[in-house]
Formats: C-alpha cells, structure tokens, sequence
C-alpha cells in the first residue's frame, strides 16, 4: 500500500509509550500532527483544519487512555468524534409539507456541480414516497440543461416543466408552482441556471426567485472534487442567497471528501445527500460517521 492508514500512522506515533495513563500535551500535538496532515491531504480547508486541530488538543490532554484502547486509537476515537459532531451529529433529510401543500426546492450551485441530475435524482426519491413532483427548468441560458432536465425527467417518470429560454426564471417559477397547484402535484423542484465562477447576476437571479416565490429549501450542490474551493462557493451563497442545506455530488470518484468537513463548518448548514455515481438512483443519505471515516483515510 502507498500510504499508511492514519490509524496506523498513529500507532507509530505513539509506539514508543508504554502503558496506560492520560494522553500529555507532547503526545497530543505528536498524534495531531499526523491528523492535521491527513485532513489537509483530504483537502478540508487549512482554517478549518486549524480549528479543528485546536479543539481536539484541548479535549485530548489529559484524557485517560482505556484499558481496552492504546494511546494512538485514543486520540482516534476523539478525533472521530469531533469530526461527526461537527459534520451534524446525525443525519438531516428534506422535510415535505403535507401532500395537499405545495413543497418548492429551489436548486443552486456552479455549472457542473450536478444540479440537473441532482434535481432529478431528489424528484424519484420523492415519487418512490408517493408524491407528485414537477421538474421545473429555470435554467434558460443553456437550451441543453432544459433537454437534459426533460431526459431526466422521463427516466424517472416526472413531469418537467419548461417555458423554453425567453422568460425569466422567477416568472417560470411563478408559473410553475401555478401548474402545480392546479394539477395536484405537492412537490416543485427548480433547476436553476449556474455559471462558470459565482457571478453576481446570478445570485441576484436566485434571490429573486426567492422572494417571489416561496421556496422551503434552497439547496447548494457542490461537486466535492473541487476541494477547497467549494468552501469559497459555499459561503457566498450561503451570505448572498442564504440555503439550507448542501448536497456533495461525486463522492464515487477518488477524493476523500474534505470539503463535506470545511462546508459544514464554514456554514453550519446540514449536508443533507451525497451523489454517488452519474445513474438517478445514485444519490445517497449522508452519514457523517462514514464521511469521517472516509476523510481520515
Ligand atoms: P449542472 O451544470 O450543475 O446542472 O450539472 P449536471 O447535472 O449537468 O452534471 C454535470 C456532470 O456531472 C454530468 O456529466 C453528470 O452526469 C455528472 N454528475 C452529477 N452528479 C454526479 C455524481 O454524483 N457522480 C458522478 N460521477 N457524476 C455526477
């Protein structure tokens, strides 16, 4: 294997105490400094590391090492725990008003992040619970995201909801939640339109959307194989837009994932799925047990 597991890069850490006793401060800033490398090597921010890092030392020194645990799977444990305790503790899912309501979802997040297939992807888990869904394309500045949102719309059974690309997103919105009022449908999922970098007249766009129509959930998805970056994304939306919560798309690829650590911090606001392939069935439950075991390495 090319790398040792952190676990195991501990245990070497640490090889050279014998017997049991509490953790020192030398033997935390030891073990830590594998830790730290390791989220780094993750990518999760370098602020967030430093935070991080800080307030396990001080929850680490001078805590008795168990009988049944040796000093290195000790400040394992106390790591892992820092890190699911920070990622939400458990796991948040999106709330739907009852069937006779109408629940909007308002989809946000770069070019490419994976928000058209996120959309479609989140409308077959809701059809599954029985409810009717309407796809709605927002994005009218790329006439293919409005295919590929009908594509996807078809695999999965929805309905999709376009108005071609000579409206405004908010008045295609507006009409959207219209439609699905008149057609007893309970949930409106919009896709709306991202840019290469975060730009100003699409936050505007997305902030306009918001107060016009009445979204339940802004949802900021992030392709975490842009690492640290994805911080910077996330809190301008969350200052410029405000969302609720976060989907992470390609975890199937080889990142560890650090970024699901930096957004929650930086945000506070709950990942709620992750994306784990390109299929509409791969989206996931987020656990921020496994993503902490994941980002450890
Ligand atoms: P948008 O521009 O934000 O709407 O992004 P798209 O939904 O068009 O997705 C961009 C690309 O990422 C497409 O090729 C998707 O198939 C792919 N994609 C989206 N989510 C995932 C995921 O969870 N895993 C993988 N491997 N690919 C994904």
């Amino acid at each position: 294997m090319a790398f040792d597991s952190l676990s195991e890069k501990l245990q070497n850490v640490f090889k050279n105490l014998r017997g049991k006793g509490r953790l020192t401060e030398a033997d935390v800033k030891a073990g830590l400094k594998e830790v730290k490398l390791a989220l780094l090597e993750a990518d999760v921010s370098f602020k967030v590391v430093k935070q991080f890092i800080k307030a396990v030392e001080e929850r680490a020194v001078g805590t008795d090492v168990l009988e049944s645990l040796t000093p290195g799977q000790t400040v394992i444990k106390i790591v892992n725990e820092e890190m699911v305790k920070l990622m939400g503790s458990e796991t948040t899912e999106i709330k739907l008003r009852p069937s006779n309501e109408i629940t909007v979802i308002m989809m946000t997040g770069l070019q490419g992040a994976g928000k058209t297939t996120t959309a479609a992807k989140l409308a077959g888990k809701f059809k599954i619970k029985g409810r009717k869904v309407l796809l709605t394309a927002c994005d009218v500045y790329r006439p293919a995201a409005i295919k590929q949102l009908q594509v996807n719309g078809e695999k999965q059974g929805v309905e999709v909801f376009s108005m071609g690309d000579q409206n405004k997103p908010v008045d295609i919105a507006k009409a959207a939640v219209e439609h699905a009022k008149k057609h007893g449908m309970s949930v409106v999922i919009l896709d709306t339109a991202g840019r290469l970098h975060i730009d100003e007249s699409m936050m505007e766009e997305l902030v306009e959307i918001k107060e016009n129509v009445n979204v339940d959930y802004s949802i900021l998805v992030v392709d975490s194989m842009t690492g640290q970056d994805a911080v910077n994304v996330a809190s301008t939306f969350v200052d410029k837009v405000g969302i609720d919560g976060v989907i992470l798309t390609k975890l199937d690829g080889d990142t560890r994932g650090g970024a699901a650590l930096s957004i929650r911090a930086v945000t506070g606001k709950p990942i709620l799925y992750v994306g784990m392939g390109e299929k509409l069935s791969d989206l996931e439950q987020f656990y921020p047990d496994r993503m902490a075991s994941r980002i450890l390495g």
